[in-house]
């Protein structure tokens, strides 16, 4: 049997083209074959049109040796990938009686007739062989061919998730055969320093192609991969492990996770662990900050390290703590340092609500910058109150969007309460 060194990915359906849903089973399937060690150079997408999806599947033959499409095996007149398949290898479909029976089995369970446009998810081509779909009524193909006296595979998964990865897993993987070498791969994840920033301090690992090194710049900070392909996981594992201390070294003091970690799950383990007991006075990421530590690990867990949350968007929605602000920062609040109000908010937040630290965002201040009003900067501050005394930091950044800039700072007032905790 032919070993699988490459595949290509063909995601068949207008909506994908059309922008009205996400390909996400290519992004899946690209990650599965990864793991397998199989090269994936081209991925295309392609709308439910014979022709094209029969042009998409020559050009993939010519270059991989699997192409694995997704989507179009429904009983619809617009659901074509069988028949394009068919055009490419010049073979003609005929119902095969065994899919036909297990598919009116299937309906037959549901208590309903098949319809007759169900019968085309019966055919088969004489170079296929049908997958069983116990998911759904598409059944998948897998099609033995050859060029150049080179055997080729060709595979048709059905679109929906679900019934595309089981399909994969139980039927189609089993049924290929792939290089014995692995894969691995570690992620570090980073804050307080800048993806171009990054991609300096990692001059020389990023160019190399064994182990890779690749950045990429997310909600909670920058991510670097590092990846490795060897004749086993020990020999992969040989290769990724001096290149992950270098990038560990080069990138000291801002890495605070790898993997599946998540930076709020890290700190709510921190607190539990220390026994501290958490304040929050959020005025800048408008509950972001309260929801990921939620999300991590609600208050219905006895030991939820968190006292109180307070939400304000305004620096005078904040007298609900029973203050005004201080001298430095009245009689004009809006134009005070941000930082002197987070340290006060801080402070106010620890005694108010008898917590061991509180973690303070001072509510945004914009400043305009000459030019349009996209050019305007956002300023808010963290500050960190505990009982050795507060750390506080201004943070300013661009205006890149609502969204982005309450989870950059809440991510930043994350790390800033995680370097405190690691510290005590
Ligand atoms: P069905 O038998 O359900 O009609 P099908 O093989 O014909 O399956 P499509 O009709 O192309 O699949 O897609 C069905 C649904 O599957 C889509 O509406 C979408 O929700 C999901 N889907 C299809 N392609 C993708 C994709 N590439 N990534 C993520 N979801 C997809």
């Amino acid at each position: 049997m032919t070993v699988v060194h490459s595949a290509e990915l063909i995601a068949v359906g207008t909506e994908l083209l059309l922008g009205e849903i996400d390909d996400t089973n290519s992004a899946w399937l690209a990650r599965e074959l990864a793991a397998r060690s199989v090269d994936v150079y081209w991925s295309q997408r392609v709308g439910d049109n014979r022709e094209r999806i029969a042009q998409a599947i020559r050009a993939a033959l010519d270059r991989a040796d699997l192409v694995l499409l997704c989507g179009g095996l429904g009983p619809t007149e617009d659901d074509l990938t069988r028949e394009a398949i068919a055009d490419v290898l010049g073979e003609e479909p005929a119902v095969d009686a065994a899919l036909e029976r297990s598919l009116r089995e299937r309906f037959g369970r549901l208590g309903r007739d098949m319809p007759n446009g169900n019968l085309k998810q019966a055919w088969l081509i004489p170079s296929a062989e049908g997958l069983a779909n116990p998911a759904g009524t598409a059944p998948g193909w897998l099609v033995r061919t050859a060029i150049d006296g080179r055997e080729r595979y060709i595979a048709a998964l059905p679109g929906p998730p679900f019934e595309l990865e089981r399909m994969w897993r139980e039927q189609l993987s089993p049924r290929l055969s792939f290089a014995e070498s692995a894969f691995v791969a570690t992620t570090l994840k980073t804050q307080g320093i800048g993806e171009s920033h990054v991609a300096e301090v990692l001059a020389g690992l990023t160019e190399a192609s064994n182990p890779t090194v690749a950045t990429y710049a997310k909600r909670d900070g920058v991510h670097v991969r590092i990846a490795a392909k060897g004749s086993d996981r020990g020999a992969a594992h040989a290769l990724l492990a001096p290149v992950l201390a270098e990038v560990e070294r080069r990138l000291s003091g801002h890495v605070w996770g790898r993997d599946d970690e998540e930076l709020p799950a890290l700190v709510l383990a921190l607190l539990r662990r220390r026994r501290v007991l958490l304040a929050l006075v959020d005025g800048a990421s408008g509950g972001v900050l309260i929801d990921r530590l939620d999300e991590a690990g609600g208050p219905a867990d006895d030991e939820w390290p968190l006292s109180t949350a307070v939400i304000a968007w305004r620096d005078d929605a904040l007298a609900v703590l029973g203050s005004a602000l201080p001298a430095a920062a009245s009689p004009e609040p809006a134009a005070a340092d941000a930082a002197t109000v987070a340290v006060h908010l801080a402070e106010l937040g620890r005694a108010r609500c008898a917590a061991d630290l509180c973690l303070a965002l001072a509510p945004w201040r914009v400043e305009a910058m000459a030019g349009t009003p996209e050019s305007a900067m956002w300023t808010t501050a963290w500050a960190v109150a505990g009982p050795d005394g507060t750390e506080a930091r201004r943070v300013t950044l661009p205006d890149l969007g609502h969204g982005w800039r309450r989870e950059r700072v809440a991510f930043t007032a994350l790390v800033a309460l995680w370097t405190q905790l690691l510290d005590t």
